[in-house]
């Protein structure tokens, strides 16, 4: 199979796209739709400064990679969950590709212990407050990277969520009809209020597959085996449906989630933003400043309820 853009041999086939490219072309293809995101969405702009949110995945790794070559000034954080060999493995392809990538580029990476911060590790924490794992996780990962982006002085988080992650997060709302979820589901959330930073997703318009495709070609050494505790995860569910409606019908996921955006778009130029309307719901946490519906944040009552003696 030849490229449909050169005559090298093809590397990856893209029935979506109905195209196939060979290792150069999909650099330039992967990387000129990263730079299509930040440019429709409003992202941000060269002089910005970006956090990305690291886990040492193929997604967050690839991100902050094409990031750094397109000239962006983005520095990471890895937050460290004390999720056993998951974790240190994950933390040591951070690392690496920090020392190997990021730091000749001038980028520097930031790591949060949860075990040393917040006290215990992510399962014990979820233990000691009687929640499940991922929303502890959650909490602490949400609560950890905004904060990180408002003390640092950052003017943007990114994260590495891709077409599939988006498609099979708008299955599920459109499943159990999450009005408010579905409001919020979109590539670039602004900053709300002081102490809310932007969050962006420049990776929204590529599938799983084309990023893996990408970190393989471009060297890019990342952990493969996914976070334990996501088993039996119900997105994972998702994304398996997903997978067989997009190779019986190519494209699928695609038009499932752009179609979504745009009519979303549709819906804010004439009822306003998001934002503006949840402006005024949101007050500063009691302890900790951060923006919250409630007195106290999400995090600061976990947090609480951890350190709170035992009954
Ligand atoms: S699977 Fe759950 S515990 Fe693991 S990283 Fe994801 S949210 Fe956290
Ligand atoms: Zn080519
Ligand atoms: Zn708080």
């Amino acid at each position: 199979m030849k490229c449909r853009k050169c005559p090298a041999r093809a590397v990856l086939r893209m029935p979506r796209h109905n195209t196939a490219f060979c290792s150069v072309c999909l650099t330039e293809f992967v990387r000129s739709q990263v730079q299509k995101a930040i440019k429709s969405q409003n992202m941000f702009s060269p002089n910005d400064r970006i956090l990305v949110a690291v886990s040492g995945g193929k997604d967050s790794l690839t991100l902050w990679e094409i990031l750094l070559k397109l000239g962006y000034r983005a520095d990471a954080l890895y937050v460290d969950q004390g999720i056993g060999t998951y974790s240190q493995g994950s933390r040591e392809k951070v690392e690496q590709f920090t020392e190997q990538i990021a730091k000749p580029c001038g980028a520097t990476l930031t790591i949060h212990n949860v075990e040393e911060e917040e006290g215990a590790s992510i399962p014990d924490l979820a233990n000691l407050v009687r929640r499940p794992t991922c929303s502890t996780c959650g909490t602490i990962k949400r609560y950890q990277f905004n904060q990180a982006a408002i003390q640092g002085g950052y003017d943007v988080m990114a994260t590495g969520h891709n077409l599939d992650d988006e498609a099979a997060r708008l299955l599920g709302n459109v499943l159990h009809w999450q009005e408010e979820y579905l409001q919020k589901q979109s590539p670039t959330l602004p900053a709300s209020m002081e102490g809310f930073a932007k969050k962006v997703k420049p990776l929204y318009r590529l599938t799983e597959r084309e990023i893996a495709a990408y970190a393989v070609i471009n060297r890019i050494d990342y952990m493969v085996e996914e976070c334990p505790m996501s088993k039996g995860a119900k997105m994972l569910v998702y994304k398996d449906v997903l997978n067989r409606l997009e190779a019986e019908s190519p494209g699928t996921k695609h038009t499932f989630y752009w179609q979504f955006l745009a009519k979303q778009e549709k819906a804010q130029a004439t009822h306003g933003s998001m934002t503006e309307t949840d402006q005024t719901t949101l007050k500063p946490c009691t302890i900790c400043s951060q923006p919250t519906s409630t007195g106290m944040c999400s995090y600061c009552k976990m947090v609480a309820r951890a350190n709170a003696p035992a009954q």
